[in-house]
C-alpha cells in the first residue's frame, strides 16, 4: 500500500479523498492555487503545496506543476477526483512516465471513452445496447440529412469530444436540422477544439440511469447497481438517487451483468460509470465516465462501501474488498447538489460565508468544504456541497432530506437550497415519476 498520495483537486472531493486516505493510514498531500490558500482541503491534508495562480489552466490543470508537487513531497500516487485532469489521458501518461501511480484507469481506456464515437463503437462491440444513430462521425450537412431522414425525427447532434452537456443540439424536424448541425459543430469547435459531431435518435421521455462499475485491471469486475440522475438542468445533474425508482430487480441484474462483463473483458481498472438513457424498459448507452462521479455517495450509502478506498486499493494492486454476491442494496439514498448560485438564473454567486451549519443525525451525510468565514473564490465550479441522505425506503429518504435541508444553514451567498425545498413538495418528485425533461419544464412553470 502507498504511504503518501497527492490529491490533484480541490473542494469537497479533495476532502473526500483525504478522509479515505486517513482511514487507511495513508498520508495526504493537497495542491492548491494562490486563490485557495485558505481552502479546507489545504487545512485538512497532512501537507499542502501551492502549484500556481488562480486560473485552473495554470494550477489545477498544470501537469508539470502537479508532477513536481509529487516529486517534492514524495507522494507515490495521484488521485484526480472528478473534473480537472481526471479524464485526461495525457496526464495519466505523464504520471506513469514519472514512475508514479494514477489512481484510476489506464491512459488507453480513458482515451477510448473520451472520444464518444469510439466509446459507442467499443460499447456496442462489448454487447452493451446503444442509442440508434449514425455510424461514426457525420462529416457534412448532406450526410446529416440522409442519416436523420432514414432514422426519423427528432434527432440530437452531439460533439464527439463533448462533455458537460456542451455541443448538443436537438432538431425536431427536417427544417431545424441545418441550424442544429451547424451550431453543434461551431459550439464543439469553440469548446473542445474539435468540430466532429454525430447523430442520435432523440429520445422523448427517457430517464438517465447510470451503472456504477468497478474493475481490478486483471479481468475481474463487479457492478454496484444504478443511480437515477434524471433531474437535470441544461443536461447537468441536480439530484441523484439510488436505487432508481423505475428500475426493477430483473432489469438491474441484467444490465448490471452486461456492464460488469464488458468491463472485465476490457481489463478496466478502478471505478467507472456507464451512462444510459432508459425508456420503455430498454437501456441505451450514451457514454462512459472513467472516474469517480460527483454522485458516488448514493451508491456508497446503499451498498455500504467506500468507493475511494476501493479505488486506492485497486491502484495499489490489491484485490477488491467485496464480490458481486456481497453487494446487496440496503434502503434508498438521495443526493442534492448545493451550488452557490442565484435563482432563478442560476448565475454563480461567490463570496464570503458568514455562517455555515451542516445538518446531522441518522442517515445524513454532508460533503462540503465550507466553514464559517470561508470566501468562495470566483474562479471555479459553483458546487459548494452535497447533501446525501439514506433511509430504509424512498419515502423515509425523502422525509429525511426535507428534515436535513431544514437544518442546513449557508449564509452570506445565494444557494440552490430553496430550489430543493420546492422540488420536494412536488407530487412528481415524491412519486419518482420524472424523466430527463421534467425539471426544465418545472423550472419554467415555477421560476418563470
Ligand atoms: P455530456 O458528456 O455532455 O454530459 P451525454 O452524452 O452524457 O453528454 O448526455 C448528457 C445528457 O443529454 C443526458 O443525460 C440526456 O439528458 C441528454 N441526451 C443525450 N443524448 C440524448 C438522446 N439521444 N436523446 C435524448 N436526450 C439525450
Amino acid at each position: 500500500m502507498f504511504d503518501k498520495i497527492l490529491i490533484a483537486n480541490r473542494g469537497e472531493i479533495a476532502l473526500r479523498v483525504i478522509r479515505a486516505a486517513r482511514e487507511m493510514g495513508i498520508r495526504s498531500v493537497a495542491v492548491h492555487s494562490t486563490a485557495d490558500s485558505d481552502a479546507m482541503h489545504v487545512r485538512m491534508a497532512d501537507e499542502a503545496i501551492c502549484i500556481g495562480p488562480p486560473a485552473s489552466g495554470k494550477s489545477y490543470l498544470s501537469i508539470p506543476g502537479i508532477i513536481s508537487a509529487c516529486e517534492i513531497t514524495g507522494a507515490e500516487a495521484i488521485h484526480p477526483g472528478y473534473g480537472f485532469l481526471s479524464e485526461n489521458a495525457q496526464f495519466v501518461q505523464a504520471v506513469e512516465d514519472h514512475g508514479l501511480t494514477f489512481i484510476g484507469p489506464s491512459a488507453e481506456h480513458i482515451r477510448i471513452m473520451g472520444d464518444k464515437i469510439t466509446a459507442k463503437e467499443t460499447a456496442k462491440a462489448l454487447g452493451i445496447p446503444v442509442v440508434p444513430g449514425s455510424e461514426g462521425g457525420v462529416p457534412d450537412f448532406a450526410t446529416a440529412k440522409s442519416v436523420a431522414e432514414a432514422m426519423g425525427f427528432p434527432v440530437i447532434i452531439k460533439a464527439t469530444a463533448g462533455g458537460g452537456g456542451r455541443g448538443m443540439k436537438v432538431a425536431q424536424d427536417a427544417g431545424e436540422l441545418e441550424v442544429a448541425f451547424r451550431t453543434a459543430r461551431s459550439e464543439s469547435k469553440a469548446a473542445f477544439g474539435n468540430d466532429e459531431v454525430y447523430i442520435e435518435k432523440y429520445l422523448q421521455k427517457p430517464r438517465h440511469i447510470e451503472i456504477q462499475v468497478f474493475g481490478d485491471g486483471k479481468g475481474n469486475a463487479v457492478h454496484l447497481g444504478e443511480r437515477d440522475c434524471s433531474l437535470q438542468r441544461r443536461h447537468q445533474k441536480v439530484l441523484e438517487e439510488a436505487p432508481g425508482p423505475a428500475v426493477s430487480e430483473e432489469q438491474r441484474a441484467k444490465i448490471g451483468k452486461i456492464c460488469a462483463d464488458a468491463i472485465a473483458k476490457l481489463g478496466y481498472s478502478g471505478a467507472g460509470t456507464i451512462e444510459f438513457l432508459f425508456e420503455d424498459g430498454e437501456f441505451y448507452f450514451i457514454e462512459m465516465n472513467t472516474r469517480l462521479q460527483v454522485e458516488h455517495p448514493v451508491t456508497e450509502a446503499v451498498f455500504d462501501v467506500d468507493l475511494v478506498r476501493e479505488q486506492i486499493r485497486v491502484a495499489a494492486g490489491e484485490p477488491f474488498g467485496f464480490s458481486q454476491e456481497d453487494l446487496k442494496i440496503r434502503g434508498h439514498a438521495i443526493e442534492v447538489r448545493i451550488n452557490a448560485e442565484k435563482l432563478p438564473t442560476f448565475s454563480p454567486c461567490p463570496g464570503r460565508i458568514t455562517q455555515y451549519h451542516a445538518p446531522g443525525g441518522l442517515g445524513v451525510r454532508m460533503d462540503s468544504a465550507l466553514y464559517d468565514g470561508y470566501v468562495i473564490p470566483p474562479y471555479y465550479d459553483s458546487l459548494i456541497g452535497k447533501l446525501i441522505v439514506h433511509g430504509r425506503d424512498r419515502p423515509e429518504a425523502l422525509a429525511r432530506l426535507n428534515r436535513a435541508l431544514g437544518e442546513l444553514i449557508v449564509d452570506g451567498v445565494d444557494t440552490t437550497v430553496p430550489l430543493f425545498h420546492e422540488l420536494l413538495a412536488d407530487p412528481d418528485v415524491q412519486a419518482g415519476t420524472y424523466n430527463i425533461h421534467w425539471l426544465e419544464k418545472w423550472l419554467e412553470k415555477t421560476l418563470g
